[in-house]
């Protein structure tokens, strides 16, 4: 689809948003503060009558492929709200994407991107190709020539070929690199509440049931709540259309149970769910990430699966970690550590907490686990590519 007939898509919607509300640069400051609760009961009481507003601002207007609008729309549980339609195209605009594979096995950290373990980064230089066998204890590992050079998907059709969850076994033991010029600009387009809508239990990101991210979330940590959380309200069925490309063992399984999308960073690119690396892994294949914690996907471009401070962030003036996006439900993502190191504790079981200062917002999961969030506080909005 042309990129006229794309936005004739977005103004079908409605351009009567033209009025929209844009809420100035200081809206946090602006919000009344609510007052600190010494009890937990209270402060989640709080936490749902405190919703802070999205603020469409924030976003880098190059990122925009359309004006921010406000509109009607449905949430992924059928809820009629306000939202923000925020469509974008998905490109960082603060900095490169990759490098993701090095090119052989003497490459240095800078020639590749890096890689995510059982909580840990790794920098995927040549030694790490050279070694993953023995990294995974694993003797079918072989992602290099007897020349040195890494074996990688280094045509379109071979990145399509290996970025699926049935990978062609022909590129069983490669290193799955997608390059931005392999795919074709679309624009992803992410509904999210203009007020989020607290709920006390939240909306699973999915993905759980089935799918090829299934090994992934059996090996993510116990979540950090205390006294076990609530059970996970399950996605309804119907929330959200199928999507048409079944799937990518990049981890994109977009057909079935989950959400495709987790929520958009300020540069417009998406926070995606958790990457099913045991899937990967089963083709004895990785799909790298760059240094900003983002790779490529046939069908839906450039996302991210961490979060490592290479995108824009605003500032707190106490201290408190950098606001870096907002999440689906329209509840704003914040990085994990404060200006002096510290992370937060005592974070609920979808990694948020609240504040005064900001009432309820998350906490992204530190870059090695694998998952920015763990599931929804608010009624999730929806996301679409429009290609
Ligand atoms: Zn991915
Ligand atoms: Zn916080």
């Amino acid at each position: 689809m042309s990129y006229v007939v794309r936005i004739r898509y977005f103004y079908a919607g409605g351009l009567c948003s033209l009025c929209m509300t844009v809420i100035g640069c200081g809206a946090l400051d602006d919000q009344p503060q609510q007052e600190s609760h010494a009890s937990n009961s209270s402060e989640a009481q709080s936490a749902e009558v405190d919703a802070r507003p999205v603020n469409p601002a924030h976003f880098i207007e190059s990122a925009l492929a359309a004006p921010i609008v406000q509109e009607e729309r449905a949430l992924s549980d059928g809820t009629v709200a306000l939202c923000y339609v925020i469509s974008t195209y998905s490109e960082p605009q603060e900095h490169a994407m990759g490098p993701w594979a090095p090119t052989t096995i003497d490459d240095g950290a800078d020639k590749g991107g890096i890689w995510l373990d059982k909580g840990e980064v790794y920098d995927v230089d040549g030694p790490f190709v050279r070694d993953i066998a023995e990294f995974y204890g694993d003797p079918e590992w072989k992602l290099y020539r007897e020349d040195g050079s890494v074996i990688m998907t280094d045509t379109k059709e071979a990145f399509e070929a290996a970025a699926r969850p049935d990978v062609d076994p022909k590129y069983y033991n490669h290193v799955v690199e997608g390059r931005p010029e392999w795919i074709d600009r679309q624009v992803s387009v992410f509904v999210i509440p203009v007020q989020p809508i607290y709920q006390n239990q939240p909306t699973s990101i999915g993905g759980g049931a089935g799918g090829p991210d299934r090994g992934t979330h059996n090996d993510a940590p116990p979540p950090r709540g205390q006294g076990g959380p609530p059970p996970l309200r399950p996605n309804m069925d119907g929330g959200r259309p199928p999507r048409p490309d079944g799937g990518a063992a990049d981890g994109d399984q977009r057909g079935g149970p989950g959400f495709a999308a987790l929520g958009v960073a300020f540069n417009g690119v998406e926070f995606a769910p958790p990457a099913p690396l045991q899937a990967i892994l089963a083709a004895h294949t990785i799909a790298p990430f760059d240094d900003a914690g983002g790779h490529l996907n046939p069908h839906e471009g450039y996302h991210y699966h961490a979060v490592t401070g290479h995108t824009k962030e605003i500032a707190q003036s106490d201290g408190h970690a950098p606001m870096i996006g907002y999440m689906l439900d329209g509840y704003a993502l914040f990085a994990l550590e404060s200006e002096d190191g510290s992370v937060p504790v005592g974070l609920d079981e979808c990694g948020g907490h609240w504040d005064a200062t900001r009432g309820y917002h998350y906490h992204a999961g530190a870059a090695g686990e694998n998952q920015i969030i763990k599931a929804f506080r608010g009624i999730p909005g929806t996301m679409a590519t429009v290609d």
